[in-house]
């Protein structure tokens, strides 16, 4: 048995022992709850910022096979919001967005290459790569809390974060794919200059 690191546990008799780790393991899931939630609402934020963002990647991608990619991708990211407000709705919480910096760093690196390339195949590469970077995240962050759900026993989230998971895997495997077009445009390119 572990000890609970409580000297006065000592001379403590049996019952008490077992109050005492009752008591720990309510604050570990306790945190864990805590932490569920603020990654929650830090996907929630997430989400939304890229409903505004993939717009931009759409109207400067070239590729047909791209835009065809981040439009489909789009519109399930709309889903995505809805669905984490599900989510939040599961655990009877209110959806509420807090700031995720590090979406808003990979939106900022996106719109930077989006500045420095002329559209074309370049533009394109740049985008993939962003756009992957963001998947990855994303893969990340619903792959932790789905776990997360797991342990806490939220079975409803667990199955709702993991369609969110298998469709930010397809985006980042469409990605991929797609990589071949953006090649082909730079190939074309430069064959005609
Ligand atoms: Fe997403
Ligand atoms: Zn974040
Ligand atoms: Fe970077
Ligand atoms: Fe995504």
């Amino acid at each position: 048995m572990k000890s609970n690191g409580n000297g006065k546990s000592a001379t403590a008799g049996k019952s008490n022992n077992k109050k005492a780790e009752k008591q720990n393991t309510g604050v570990t899931s306790e945190q864990l709850q805590d932490f569920f939630e603020d990654g929650l609402k830090d996907l929630y934020w997430a989400e939304k910022k890229l409903v505004k963002s993939i717009p931009k990647m759409i109207k400067n991608a070239s590729s047909p096979e791209l835009v065809d990619a981040l439009k489909s991708h789009l519109q399930e990211t709309e889903g995505q919001v809805q669905r984490l407000e599900d989510v939040f709705a599961s655990i009877d919480t209110k959806p509420v967005a807090k700031k995720c910096d590090a979406m808003e760093g990979l939106v900022k690196e996106a719109e930077g290459i989006m500045e420095e390339c002329d559209p074309g195949g370049m533009m394109d590469a740049g985008i993939i790569a962003a756009a992957q970077k963001v998947e990855h995240y994303e893969i990340a962050s619903y792959g932790t809390l789905a776990a997360y759900a797991g342990i806490l026993g939220h079975v409803e989230a667990v199955s709702l974060l993991n369609q969110t998971l298998e469709e930010e895997k397809a985006a980042d495997d469409k990605l991929t794919e797609v990589t071949g077009s953006a090649v082909q445009l730079m190939e074309m390119e430069n064959a005609e200059h």
